[in-house]
């Protein structure tokens, strides 16, 4: 499971890269692929979920803290589009004291998902909890590339068990 410290350091950041070169080295599904029943394993640690707007807005609502930071695997393709995430309560704290995020006010992360229309948006678990609303950018992000390899993580919130 990732952890609050996997963020402020380097580890989460660490483990993104190494999935998506995984991907990128890989031909077809991971169904069957060893590494990739263990990539599948870790990914879904993190339960994903897709929010509609309202539903991220009703997580963003009840936050004791709330941050906006770069989404954090643009460092790895500092080229492609900008987007930037909402991080929640503990996350959102130790984000801000890292440099990471900026605190932000409730209009502000809900201004902030809005403009990322188009980018579906994924919470995250963190050391347990939902924390992490990113707006996902499908070609490189790491669940979106999972689900590409046949390696199914993604529901949608309204169909979670
Ligand atoms: S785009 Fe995907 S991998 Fe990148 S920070 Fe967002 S949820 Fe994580």
């Amino acid at each position: 499971m990732g952890t609050i410290a996997d963020y402020t350091g380097c580890v989460i950041l660490e483990n993104i890269r190494k999935a998506l070169h995984y991907f990128d080295s890989t031909e077809g599904p991971l169904t069957q692929d060893e590494k990739g029943q263990r990539l599948h394993k870790n990914i879904n640690e993190f339960e994903p979920l897709i929010l509609s707007f309202n539903q991220a807005g009703e997580y963003i609502r009840t936050a004791k803290s709330i941050a906006i930071g770069e989404r954090v695997c643009r460092v790895l393709r500092p080229g492609t589009v900008f987007s930037e995430s909402v991080f929640l309560d503990e996350l959102a704290v130790e984000m801000v004291a890292y440099g990471h995020a900026r605190v932000a006010t409730i209009e502000e992360a809900e201004e902030c998902m809005q403009k990322s229309a188009g980018h579906p948006l994924i919470i995250s678990k963190v050391s347990g909890e939902y924390l992490e609303i990113c707006p996902s950018y499908p070609p490189d992000c790491v669940y979106w590339r999972a689900e590409r390899k046949g390696l199914h993580c993604l529901q949608r919130k309204d169909q979670a068990l």
